[in-house]
């Protein structure tokens, strides 16, 4: 495994190899991350994964400050799952030359999340873009957990022409049915306990309606949640996948977004 700080050492190295797959992420990896990762090594013998916690995608400092981080822990998993190249760069090395493509941002972005965190998929969609032009792979793997984010890059990269495919990855999840995610590192015991019982009562509801026992009704929906622990909701939608509308009958992922502890939990199932 080979680690690269600068684009244009990264570049130099990977020069006429063809078939890469890019993996980017935020760091603190866990095991959807390693999914991921491990999906890309077993499709091509070019695999590299990017680690940069972006500050364009956060809406306050004390959010991107306090995003776990863990370097060494990090490395040693990427090493072990033997990835061909890492990418950490600093913010200059990013930001600081100029890009080919305009960023489209569809009108997807105004929806869900993006109600909730003001610029927050213009940052996304601006890194996930530079990091395109600069490594130029075949294919970029992404988590349906993000499931907005992946509909906004894909949208972007069309509009664009970029030559890159988006494959979408399913979600992993622990024994609870809870996603792995990078901030539930920051739980305390009881909220982990208190996550457990909402996502229960979500995973219920949904049954509930597609088997035409509940209608779905937000203000009810989020005073269970509100209930079991979690501080405030953001959003709770029933949102058919193909479509994009909201569909509260029979095909639909419930797509939610709350707040527990100190963290801002996002899911979809
Ligand atoms: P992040 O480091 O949170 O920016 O995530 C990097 C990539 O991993 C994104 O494409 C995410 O959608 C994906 N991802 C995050 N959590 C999970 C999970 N539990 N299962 C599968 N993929 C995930």
């Amino acid at each position: 495994m080979k680690l690269f700080t600068n684009k244009k050492k990264l570049q130099n190295e990977i020069k006429g190899k063809k078939n890469i797959i890019f993996v980017p992420t935020m760091g603190s990896l866990h095991k959807g991350h390693e999914s991921l990762i491990k999906k890309s090594i077993k499709k091509s013998n070019v695999t590299i994964v990017s680690i940069f916690v972006n500050p364009k995608q956060f809406n306050s400092k004390k959010d991107f400050n306090s995003y776990p981080r863990n370097h060494n822990k990090d490395l040693k998993l990427l090493s072990k799952l033997k990835v061909n190249y890492v990418y950490k760069p600093n913010y200059n090395d990013i930001f600081n030359f100029k890009t080919n493509n305009k960023i489209f941002l569809d009108k997807f972005s105004k929806r869900l999340c993006g109600k909730h965190r003001k610029g927050h998929f213009k940052g996304v969609v601006e890194v996930v873009n530079r990091m395109l032009e600069i490594i130029k792979p075949k294919h970029i793997l992404l988590g349906n957990k993000d499931f907005q984010q992946l509909v906004l890059i894909k949208r972007h990269i069309r509009k664009n022409k970029i030559q890159t495919k988006v494959i979408s990855c399913k979600t992993i999840r622990d024994k609870n049915f809870i996603a792995y995610s990078s901030r539930l590192k920051k739980l305390k015991k009881l909220e982990k306990k208190n996550l457990i019982r909402i996502i229960k009562v979500l995973k219920k509801y949904k049954k509930d309606i597609q088997s035409g026992n509940s209608v779905f009704n937000f203000t009810n929906i989020k005073k269970k949640v509100l209930h079991f622990g979690a501080k405030r909701v953001d959003y709770i939608e029933p949102i058919n996948l193909k479509n994009l509308k909201t569909e509260k009958r029979n095909k639909f992922n419930l797509f939610f977004a709350f707040h527990i502890g100190n963290i801002r939990f996002i899911d979809n199932f």
